[in-house]
């Protein structure tokens, strides 16, 4: 890879690599863009084959963070962290190698802000965080959010419910049909709801207790990939990534796809042919950004009423991207990148002065 002709086409700011000969730690923080805040994303630990796999995934999430925290209208840019290595399960040994990449993750002096991910737990960012203020996802003894999962499964709801307005005229849950695909920590969050609602509800997991949770609920199970040939309106994938692909598209029954799932596009073709085929697609990074709302208000000292209130507004967000979608005759997936932009190009021409304040008030607002 020609690194800096990399950095150049898409985009990057910074990025630093961190070693530790004491520790092990091999770490690539990448900072995509802090036009609008200082750089917040997850740390990712992962086995990877090469280090040149790793580089390529901490740029890709790192951009993607951009345009997340943009769209959401957060005060803050884009930015991801990968450490290079299997999941440590000595917990002695896990302190110093994890503190030692909050040392790092100080010296970076707030311009990126750690938190959980693939991984890495709360454990972990309690541990990074004797080292540094800039990691949220922190205990809520320490002042932390805890589990980002249900705020993450709120603002999935919210988007389910403006894609019902812009498909059926109506955000009345209980009238459509669903198939969630993984009931995991946001699925059956999700899940619960939609039946709370007196919705038909369909799941898929490969972990059978977690079917059955739901069965018990009252949804029914579906094996495999008969979760795309489900008769249910709104199909909601909450496990894996690329499961809109061109294998699953033609099999697909719904009018709406709104879930969880980080990069639920194969290809951004795969989004042209959703827009072909009148399938309304709720762009991922904008629907499943409750989680990342939430840890921005840990930022500012955590409130749980205000983090609510803020998830509430996916709707708003998800539907201004229908509405720029119409105005500019685009796939939502691409309205949400032109909002995702307008909106850095915006703030960037009149806000630089103020980027430093704001990253002092949030690192204040963790201290008291
Ligand atoms: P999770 O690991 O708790 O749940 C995922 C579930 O999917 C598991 O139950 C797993 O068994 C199931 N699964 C895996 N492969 C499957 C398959 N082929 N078919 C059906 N089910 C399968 O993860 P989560 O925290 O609930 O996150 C779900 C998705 O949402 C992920 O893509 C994640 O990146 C994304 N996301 C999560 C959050 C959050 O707050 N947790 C925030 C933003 C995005």
């Amino acid at each position: 890879m020609e690194l800096f002709a990399t950095l150049d086409t898409m985009g990057h700011e910074e990025v630093v690599f961190f070693h530790s000969k004491d520790t092990g730690l091999k770490a690539i923080v990448a900072i995509h863009n802090t036009v609008l805040g200082p750089a917040l994303g997850g740390c990712r630990m992962w086995p990877y084959k090469s280090e040149a796999e790793a580089l390529n995934d901490v740029l890709r999430l790192s951009k993607g963070m951009t345009y997340k925290a943009a769209v959401s209208g957060l005060n803050l840019g884009g930015g991801k962290s990968v450490i290079i290595g299997d999941p440590i399960k000595d917990k002695t040994a896990a302190e110093a190698f994890f503190r030692s990449f909050g040392r790092f993750i100080e010296s970076l002096n707030g311009r990126y802000i750690t938190a959980e991910d693939v991984n890495t737990s709360v454990e972990i960012m309690d541990y990074i965080h004797m080292e540094t203020d800039h990691v949220v996802g922190v205990h809520p003894v320490h002042g932390g959010s805890g589990d980002p999962s249900p705020f993450t499964a709120l603002g999935v709801i919210q988007g389910i419910k403006a894609s019902l307005n812009r498909k059926y005229g109506h955000t009345e849950l209980g009238k459509a049909t669903y198939a969630v695909q993984g009931v995991g920590h946001v699925g059956f969050h999700i899940v619960k709801t939609l039946l709370d609602s007196g919705a038909k509800v369909f799941v898929s997991d490969i972990n059978q207790d977690r079917v059955q949770q739901c069965v018990d609920m009252g949804a029914e199970a579906v094996t495999g990939d008969d979760i795309y040939t489900t008769d249910a309106k709104v199909y909601v994938p909450c496990a894996l990534g690329a499961t809109v692909n061109e294998k699953t598209i033609p099999l697909l029954k719904c009018d709406i796809i709104a879930g969880s799932a980080n990069n639920q596009l194969a290809t951004d073709e795969c989004g042209d042919e959703l827009e072909k085929r009148g399938i309304l697609y709720a762009p991922d990074y904008a629907i499943n950004a409750g989680g990342l709302m939430n840890v921005y208000i840990e930022l500012q000292g955590y409130n749980e009423e205000r983090a609510t209130r803020m998830v509430e507004g996916v709707y708003d967000i998800i539907e201004n991207i229908y509405k720029v979608a119409d105005r500019d005759g685009l796939p939502t997936y691409k309205a949400a990148d032109r909002m995702a932009e307008e909106r850095i190009a915006r703030v960037g021409k009149v806000k630089l002065p103020h980027i430093k304040q704001g990253r002092d008030r949030y690192a204040a607002a963790r201290r008291r």
